[in-house]
């Protein structure tokens, strides 16, 4: 038992610090914890590097949690996207920058439901935008599209983790047509995108997470 305060009153979210301490801290430590998945993810079809790469950015959240978890949740997001941004490096870092620099833009202190739809919406665009990319070009968009998709049309967090895990594997029979993986050309095809992989770390920690409030 722990007493920290989370819940939906008068439909909308409110966290208090112990509760964003508690999902900034789960979010980072998934991630941190899968960093040699990723890496040998990332050995197949890139440069071995994005367990590396994503570990060196989480681990600078993760540094600052106490700090973070005392401010409002979009400048929480915000924060951990400039921390992604100047931490990450490779491709993936300025594209998961850009995620969490557009959350902490587009959502209120203390979301609706519908206010966490919207604002996934323009983060998934924004990435989408900085990377030029759409979905089916094996990259972390086929796992954020589809999983925003799952959570617009109203599915629990259950079928939402379901979803991003699914997602993360049908990424294994395309060819990538994004990022360095592109190079591979058909080599590509049959690996999981590490990207994807890690998107689905993200989301899936977060369901954990959300699915006890
Ligand atoms: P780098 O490719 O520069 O070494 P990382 O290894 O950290 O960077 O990240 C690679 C991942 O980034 C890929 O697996 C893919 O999911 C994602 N990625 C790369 N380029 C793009 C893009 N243009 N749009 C979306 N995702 C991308
Ligand atoms: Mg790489």
């Amino acid at each position: 038992m722990h007493s920290a305060q989370a819940g939906l009153a008068d439909g909308v979210l409110k966290l208090d610090t112990e509760w964003k301490r508690r999902l900034v801290a789960a979010v980072a430590s998934s991630v941190i914890a899968h960093a040699d998945e990723l890496t040998a993810l990332d050995s197949s079809i890139g440069d071995g590097d994005h367990g590396h790469n994503m570990k060196r950015g989480f681990e600078a959240v993760l540094q600052d949690v106490d700090a973070l978890a005392a401010m409002k949740l979009p400048d929480i997001l915000k924060a951990i996207g400039t921390k992604l941004v100047m931490n990450v490096g490779g491709a993936s870092g300025p594209l998961y920058g850009t995620l969490f620099l557009a959350l902490g833009k587009e959502l209120p202190a203390e979301p609706s439901r519908a206010d966490a739809v919207t604002a996934t919406a323009a983060a998934v665009a924004a990435v989408k935008a900085r990377g030029k990319s759409e979905i089916g070009q094996k990259t972390m968009l086929d796992v954020l599209v589809p999983a925003y998709v799952a959570f617009a049309e109203g599915a629990n967090v259950a079928a939402i983790k379901e979803t991003a895990m699914c997602a993360a594997e049908t990424t294994i029979p395309m060819r990538a047509t994004r990022g360095r993986a592109s190079f591979l050309g058909e080599r590509s095809i049959g690996h999981l995108d590490p990207g994807a992989r890690s998107a689905c770390l993200v989301i899936t920690t977060l369901c954990d997470e959300f699915g006890e409030i």
